[in-house]
């Protein structure tokens, strides 16, 4: 990012040396993040954010309500998704939203149900945000391309993407978003998947950058950072079974503590961990946390303080979704960091329990 910001600092767009080394290091770029996903580089939108890749894929819907009004969701999807279709609902679109099981997963056999030659878009997420629940997306592009001739595949794999090996190809997806915040990039920058044989409308015009698919000089030292992030991952297999075993050591530890329900099911991606503190609102507890300088949150960040749609969906009660608190993992985290989380989270409920 320095270096682009220092070196790279002309406009892609431009004709000039200055602008060819800033198309070049994009271009660097865009190399880097489609070869992450065995994509091709001309299947890559840079955009500024994961809500915007959601944004562009689902809106494109609108430009092909002559084939059919039917989108077909998940009720657990992120804001992003959720409230994206539900502004296709004031233009006619039919938006069915399929409910997850108790165990957080959406059934196929819903899928299937929903699915006509009306459809003309699905969505659904690889990883939920608040369970870490892994979503059968391949099965349910298989189910999509089967039934709904019409409909494009789109998922919002956010909070998959750099922790868990992703194929598009493999997948079978039209389109997928990301976000670089997620992999330790700066906030600012995302990028949208769109297979080459997936022709959607952009969400913004003008100069035409970004393959006509995104207008607006691009971001550089953004674009650039997101290459940066995307290299520094470790390798994804190997990671996996490191955080896995972290995972499952936090579990345990936290099930001995007798005050702690595992909301999280077993086919989970081990970065997200959800539970109810029983009997201890989650605000204060996160609040204890957050004064010894553990920083987890209640629900998802994005609903600020919001009571926590994907348990209701889920099916759980009042009280499991007052108490709920979800426990994000980085790469970074340690065994260490664990013990001295759930020490803090029994000295809150002694200290709650006393006031
Ligand atoms: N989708 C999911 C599943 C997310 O978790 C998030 C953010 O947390 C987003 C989309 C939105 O991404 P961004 O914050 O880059 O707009």
């Amino acid at each position: 990012m320095n270096k682009a910001l220092i070196e790279n600092w002309g406009n892609p767009s431009s004709l000039h040396t200055l602008g060819m080394h800033a198309e070049i290091a994009v271009d660097n770029a865009r190399q880097c993040v489609a070869s992450s996903i065995s994509a091709s580089q001309k299947e890559i939108i840079f955009t500024s954010c994961g809500t915007e890749a959601n944004n562009t894929a689902i809106m494109s819907a609108l430009h092909r309500k002559n084939r059919g009004n039917r989108i077909i969701t998940t009720s657990i999807e992120h804001p992003s998704v959720l409230n994206a279709v539900k502004a296709l609902e004031d233009f006619g679109f039919q938006v069915i939203y399929l409910k997850p099981k108790a165990n957080g997963v959406i059934d196929l056999v819903d899928l299937e149900n929903a699915l006509n030659d009306k459809t003309v878009l699905v969505s659904i997420m690889l990883v939920n945000n608040e369970t870490g629940a892994i979503q059968p997306v391949k099965e349910a592009c298989e189910l999509t391309h089967k039934l709904s001739k019409n409909a494009f595949f789109h998922c919002d794999a956010v909070q998959a993407y750099g922790k868990m090996p992703i194929n598009v190809k493999s997948l079978g997806v039209d389109l997928l978003t990301a976000s670089g915040h997620k992999i330790h990039a700066p906030k600012g920058i995302g990028f949208l998947y769109c297979s080459q044989k997936t022709h959607i409308s952009p969400l913004l015009f003008g100069g035409g950058q970004e393959n006509g698919m995104r207008s607006g000089t691009e971001s550089v030292p953004l674009i650039c950072a997101l290459q940066g992030a995307i290299e520094s991952l470790p390798n994804l297999k190997n990671q996996l079974n490191i955080q896995k075993d972290l995972y499952d050591y936090t579990v345990k530890l936290l099930e001995n503590t007798g005050f702690a329900t595992i909301n999280s099911n077993q086919n989970v991606l081990p970065y997200v961990l959800n539970i109810s503190l029983n009997g201890y609102r989650s605000e204060t507890v996160l609040h204890f946390l957050e004064s010894k300088n553990i920083f987890i949150s209640s629900g998802s960040a994005c609903s600020k303080g919001n009571v926590s749609y994907v348990l209701k969906e889920m099916g759980k009660d009042n009280r499991a979704i007052d108490s709920a608190i979800r426990i994000s993992f980085s790469r970074f985290n340690t065994k260490s960091d664990v013990d001295t989380l759930v020490n803090e989270l029994i000295n809150a409920t002694k200290k709650l329990r006393k006031a």
